[in-house]
């Protein structure tokens, strides 16, 4: 591949000190190589486009590579399957906050997706017959819900994420992208006129500052689990590219649906199965109850996940939890037979030996609600292009800017994602991406030069936390910050839990300009990294927060105790919430929920009470 750097260019300098550019120009620059972001580079280097791929942690460590279960589609290969029944289970998972149109996109190219992936070598797990294995997944039904439920997730195994990401990761290299591994990127480039221009990152071997300018810059950044106490995620998930968005002027959409898993291990955070509740495992509190009794007095610990979640959280808050700080609930799998747990459950086993240091045929397992996925973030069309408001458009499509993945809300999930349906999105709308800027975009067309001051906001912000010597270190305003997430805007909201949560995480953020950063230097400074990471967390925390607040009713994972139902009178629109960084100030608007479909193949779901 042709070296792209231009000579190195360079900014004024900051408080005395320069920060030199290396120069790069490339067609399209995607940030983030997890399985979005691997699948919109491939596309892209497929048709010739000159493309780059910036990821901060190697693309086989992306979070990606931790999924389990599987990723939907209609192939109907374990039974009768149909895409419109597939647009409805999503659709009713969204509780009608879902763009229908983006939805029917979703599950009209899920099977091509799928088999496109079985062709690039993807090592699906098989059927006798030798078709790609598919099991049922909570949600996943036939006939329009009134059917059994659909077997349509297809899994390798419980490595599906891992196989993903590795075919992919294969696959692009053979399309000769240039990858720019372990940089991380700082702020996208803005022009006058409101366009993304590219982004600056910084080579964290070296320390050496890099300004791509690129026609068409995709975000992929992943989630950012990692703004509450205990999340599934990788501690990589810091929705860095939300932020980016947020302190360019853009809004982020819903993102007060936060979705949480009942079972993570205390304090580590991982994941541990549904599927040991399935073989009988349960839950006490620090009476030793079985508190899911009182709940949910015919599915008990098998209830969905919604209820378990917000169950435990009211034993913990009414001062039953377990353990020194009250903090967290005991799942038993101790009366278990060990050959079953050896047999069925050896992985969350050696999970829980691991992280819990828990032997789980003899004692219970440390267990919280954890934070599992954001529905929300940046607001994109079907193509993956950003939208944001403009004279009272909320569909204004921001030049050059696109965002697929978790970091996207295209929205497909709306207020609930269903499970295995993120895996798909990823690929669909990874692919998405790819052709739309194969069909706009003119490799052979010179790039305008970038506007004067491009990537100062970068530098600036590099360098203001680069020599932060306030009082507080980062461990500490991030640690106040999660607890914060983890206690007042969980799965379980109240007007009042909302209000001092509020309060609580301003307070925080106030409190942020006292960051300490100790260590000065450019070379592998993690100190810095999760420095800019912490300043990213936070705005989203509250954008989170104060978002939570404003949406007074119950819809999909925000459930309010105050307002439990849904209202569709009032409230069935997006959340778009923008962030003014110098100000400490959020502002909230709204945009309306797109209720047509792609095509007239099928109808708009009418929206009803959403009950399992
Ligand atoms: C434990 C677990 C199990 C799951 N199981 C399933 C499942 O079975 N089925 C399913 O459908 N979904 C599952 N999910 C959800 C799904 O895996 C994720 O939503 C999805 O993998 C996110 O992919 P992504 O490509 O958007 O981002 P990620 O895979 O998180 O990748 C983000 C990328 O962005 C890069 N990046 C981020 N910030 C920067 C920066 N500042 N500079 C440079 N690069 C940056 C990172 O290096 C990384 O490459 C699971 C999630 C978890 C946590």
């Amino acid at each position: 591949m042709a070296e792209m750097k231009s000579s190195a260019g360079s900014t004024p300098g900051i408080n005395g000190r320069a920060y030199p550019f290396v120069d790069h120009r490339f067609d399209v620059v995607v940030v983030g190589a997890g399985g979005a972001g691997l699948r919109a580079t491939l596309g892209c280097a497929q048709a010739g486009l000159k493309t780059a791929c910036i990821t901060k942690v190697f693309p086989t460590r992306s979070h990606t590579v931790a999924a389990q279960g599987g990723i939907a589609a209609s192939l109907g290969n374990m039974g009768r399957d149909d895409w419109r029944w597939h647009m409805y289970d999503t659709v009713k998972g969204s509780d009608w906050l879902g763009d229908q149109d983006a939805i029917e996109y979703l599950v009209r190219n899920a099977p091509a997706a799928v088999y496109e992936l079985e062709h690039f070598g993807l090592p699906f797990s098989r059927t006798e017959d030798g078709r790609i294995y598919q099991r049922p997944f909570g949600g996943m039904t036939t006939e329009f819900g009134e059917g059994p439920p659909a077997q349509r997730t297809c899994a390798a195994a419980d490595r599906t994420g891992h196989a993903m990401l590795h075919t992919l990761y294969g696959q692009s290299v053979r399309y000769s992208t240039e990858f720019f591994i372990e940089y991380f990127a700082i702020d996208l480039i803005m022009d006058e006129e409101g366009a993304c221009r590219g982004v600056v990152a910084l080579c964290l071997e070296d320390g050496t500052l890099h300004r791509f300018a690129a026609k068409q810059t995709i975000l992929a950044t992943g989630g950012y689990g990692r703004a509450y106490f205990s999340a599934t995620s990788a501690h990589t998930c810091t929705g860095d590219g939300n932020a980016m968005v947020l302190r360019a002027g853009l809004p982020l959409q819903d993102m007060e649906f936060v979705q949480f898993h009942p079972t993570g291990i205390y304090g580590a955070g991982c994941l541990i199965t549904e599927g040991s509740r399935g073989e009988g495992g349960y839950l006490t509190n620090s009476e030793g109850e079985r508190f899911m009794e009182r709940y949910a007095p015919s599915a008990k610990d098998l209830a969905s996940r919604d209820v378990v979640s917000r169950s435990m959280t009211v034993e913990i808050r009414e001062g039953r939890g377990v353990g020194k700080n009250k903090d967290h609930i005991f799942l038993h799998l101790d009366h278990l037979d060990p050959a079953i747990l050896h047999e069925r459950l050896p992985g969350i086993s050696e999970s829980a030996k691991i992280f819990a240091g828990v032997d789980v045929t003899k004692e219970p397992i440390p267990v919280l609600p954890t934070v599992h996925y954001n529905m929300g973030g940046i607001p994109t069309n079907y193509y993956g292009e950003v939208l944001t408001k403009k004279d009272g458009n909320a569909d204004t499509v921001v030049p050059g800017l696109m965002a697929v993945g978790e970091a996207a809300c295209v929205s497909v999930h709306g207020a609930n994602r269903l499970g295995s349906n993120s895996l798909i999105d990823l690929v669909v709308f990874g692919r998405a991406a790819g052709q739309r800027c194969a069909e706009t975009i003119d490799a052979n067309e010179e790039q305008a030069p970038l506007p004067a001051g491009a990537g100062d906001l970068a530098v600036s912000r590099l360098d203001r936390v680069r020599y932060a010597s306030g009082g507080t270190p980062t461990a500490k305003l991030r640690l106040d910050m999660q607890k914060t997430m983890q206690s007042n805007c969980a799965v379980f909201r109240t007007g009042e839990v909302l209000d001092e949560g509020h309060t609580l995480i301003h307070k925080v953020w106030q409190g942020s300009d006292d960051i300490a950063t100790t260590d000065r230097s450019l070379i592998w400074n993690t100190d810095l990294v999760e420095s800019l990471e912490y300043e990213n967390l936070i705005i989203q925390a509250v954008v989170t927060m104060d978002s939570a607040q404003a949406r007074t009713e119950s819809r999909g994972a925000h459930a309010r105790e105050d307002y439990p139902d849904r209202d569709d009178a009032n409230w069935m629109k997006h959340t778009l919430v923008y962030c003014d960084t110098d100000n400490k100030a959020i502002r909230l608007e709204d945009r309306p929920v797109h209720t047509y479909t792609m095509s007239n193949e099928i109808e708009y779901i009418k929206p009803k009470k959403r009950v399992y």
